[in-house]
This record gives C-alpha cells, structure tokens and sequence, in this order.
C-alpha cells in the first residue's frame, strides 16, 4: 500500500486532542461558540476536537477545494459557504486539517471575516511551514511536519484513506 508509514500515530492523535482543547478554551472567551470545520479534510478532526472542547458549541461546515485530483495543489480555491451557519456577532473557531500553502485559509479567513464574527480563532492538525506562501499561521496547531503528503484522518488522495485512524505518509508506487 502506498499509504504505510505512520508519520503520527493513533495515540498521538488522542492524546494531543485534550490538550488542544484546553488550549482552545484558555484562548476563547467563554459562552456559546459557533465551530466551523472545513470539509472534507477536517472533518474527523473537526468533530473530534469540537467535542473535547466540551461546551455549549454549535457547528458549521464550509467546503473548500484547493486539490483537485492527485497531491498538486492547483492554487485555485473554491469555497462553499451553504452549510455555515450564522457568524455575525458570534465567537468563532475556524478548524482545518493542514495548513499547507496557507490560501485556503486566507481566503477562508477573509470570508468569515467580512461577516463580522465577535471573534475569530483559527485551529490546525497539522501546519507544514516549509510550503507556505502566504503570511497565514494559525493559532493553534496540533501538529507540524516536515513538507510530506499526508493521509488519513480525515485527509485523502484521491478521496481515499480519509478513516484511516492516524496520520501516514503518501508515497506513490
Ligand atoms: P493550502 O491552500 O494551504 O495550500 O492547502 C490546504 C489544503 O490542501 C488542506 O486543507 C488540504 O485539504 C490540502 N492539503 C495540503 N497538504 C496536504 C497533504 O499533505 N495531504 C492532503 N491529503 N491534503 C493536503
Ligand atoms: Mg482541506
């Protein structure tokens, strides 16, 4: 399979989610909060952490394709905001899988933002700084990686491997 090398493991996964989570709500401020995953990558993570967080929490869902096909990334970004929710005057925590190039997120970013939340926290599983080209971070990260193409929870190629329960390296036969 070409999808064999665990690069973070199940347990590691587990464990960290507690810890983020406290990170998370030391961070927000506290009451009712809006938690919007992007899809499809982080949608395991997403509802994950968003649980660990254990408080008064609704979910939205914003869909954005940056890869089509394969492990290139086309540079282009779409994204669907159908499944959002309401954003205004909320407290917002903006979960996604990797921060890569960073323009799905800067895109992202700048849509909630011209919807005018009360505040806007952003959450990654993984950052991978050697690819970025933007000026994006996020404010919290699970994990960062060395620049390798990754699968698994929650992440595909080619919409596979997204339930693998850890994180693998994508290496192609
Ligand atoms: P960016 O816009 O930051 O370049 O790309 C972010 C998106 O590209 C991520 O949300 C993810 O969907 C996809 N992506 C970036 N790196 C990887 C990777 O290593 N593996 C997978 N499966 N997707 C990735
Ligand atoms: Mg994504």
């Amino acid at each position: 399979m070409p999808a064999d090398e665990i690069l973070i493991s199940e347990t590691e996964i587990q464990n960290r989610l507690p810890e983020l989570a406290a990170e998370i709500n030391e961070a927000l401020p506290d009451g009712p909060i809006h938690v919007v995953i992007i899809l499809k990558g982080a949608i395991i993570f997403g509802v994950d952490l968003a649980r660990a967080l254990m408080r008064n929490a609704t979910l939205g869902f914003l869909a954005a394709s940056s890869y089509g096909a394969g492990t290139k990334s086309k540079g282009r970004v779409q994204i669907d905001t159908e499944h959002l929710g309401e954003i205004e005057g909320r407290n917002v925590l903006l979960i996604d899988d990797i921060l890569d190039t960073g323009h799905t997120f800067a895109k992202t970013i700048d849509i909630l933002g011209d919807k005018r939340p009360a505040s806007l926290r952003t959450c990654v599983l993984m950052d991978k700084p050697a690819r970025r080209e933007t000026e994006i971070q996020a404010d919290h990260v699970g994990f960062t990686i060395e620049n390798h193409f990754v699968v698994g929870y929650g992440l595909d190629c080619d919409e596979a491997y997204r339930t693998l329960p850890d994180i693998r390296i994508y290496a192609p036969e």
